[in-house]
């Protein structure tokens, strides 16, 4: 059983992102990059499956530019056992990445395909989608936990008021929702190990997949800045304020 799983190099979540003076985009210069939360939740599955002889063997998988190999080693440091970096500096769309993933799948014919449920940078919330898509394959978004059983993957999906568990035949493609695990702290002694694991580099030419933009950015604006609130002293006051100066009641 081979589990694949995406990673992508991101804005780390703690950072405030500016937009650039001009608009065309958000200012990524000198800014912290992590490996996108949800990403580490997907490789901490894949771990943890491993872990329980569910799994044999991890590829992770990161496309993007040079410093993607990072979050690879990161990845590798949590305990996938080799990674693949298809490496291009185009601002890839979700439908390249899922045709890029399409491709290595076609070398790689992992069981699994484990995703974030969404990168936090772009907030597409789509790969994982059209992906499955791609390979005419079963999915199960937004995951909150993961069993497999019997040569199915069951997953539990978080949605509106609840829960559902769904049974999904192999290969099949999962996306990482928050709650399905706590990822591990990665200590120092696994990040030395995961130097010396494999790391292939390819391009999205090795793979036969055209990366030119579909999709253009035409704005990038901050939010309106919200006016402070005030406290009032009263109930009487508050609704006075509601009637004569919101005029809303
Ligand atoms: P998105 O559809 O862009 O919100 O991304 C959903 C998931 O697709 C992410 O959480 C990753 O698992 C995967 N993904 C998206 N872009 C990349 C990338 N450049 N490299 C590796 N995985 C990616």
């Amino acid at each position: 059983m081979k589990a694949l799983v995406a990673v992508k190099r991101v804005v780390d979540y703690n950072v405030k992102v500016r937009v650039k003076a001009d608009g065309s985009d958000v200012d990524i210069g000198n800014v912290k990059m992590s490996m996108n939360p949800f990403d580490e939740i997907a490789v901490e599955e894949a771990v943890r499956l491993k872990e329980a002889g569910k799994v044999n063997e991890i590829v992770a998988v990161s496309l993007g530019g040079k410093k993607s190999e990072e979050t690879l080693r990161t990845a590798l440091a949590m305990g996938a056992d080799r990674a693949i970096h298809v490496e291009t500096d185009a601002k890839l769309e979700p439908l390249h990445v899922a045709k890029l993933l399409k491709a290595v799948a076609a070398k790689e014919s992992p069981d699994l395909f484990l995703l974030g449920k969404q990168a936090i940078d772009d907030d597409a919330n789509q790969t994982a989608q059209m992906l499955a898509a791609l390979l005419n394959a079963p999915q199960g978004t937004f995951a909150c936990k993961l069993e497999m059983k019997d040569g199915e993957v069951w997953v539990t999906r978080e949605i509106d008021g609840g829960e559902e568990t769904l049974a999904l035949k192999l290969p099949a493609v999962v996306s990482a929702d928050l709650r399905l695990n706590e990822p591990r702290f990665v200590k120092l002694p696994n990040i030395m190990a995961a130097k010396k694991k494999p790391l292939e580099k390819l391009s999205p030419a090795d793979l036969g997949v055209d990366v030119a933009a579909n999709v253009k950015v035409l704005k990038v604006a901050e939010p309106k800045q919200r006016q402070a609130g005030v406290k009032v002293g009263s109930v009487a006051e508050l609704v006075e304020k509601l009637k004569n100066e919101a005029k809303v009641i």
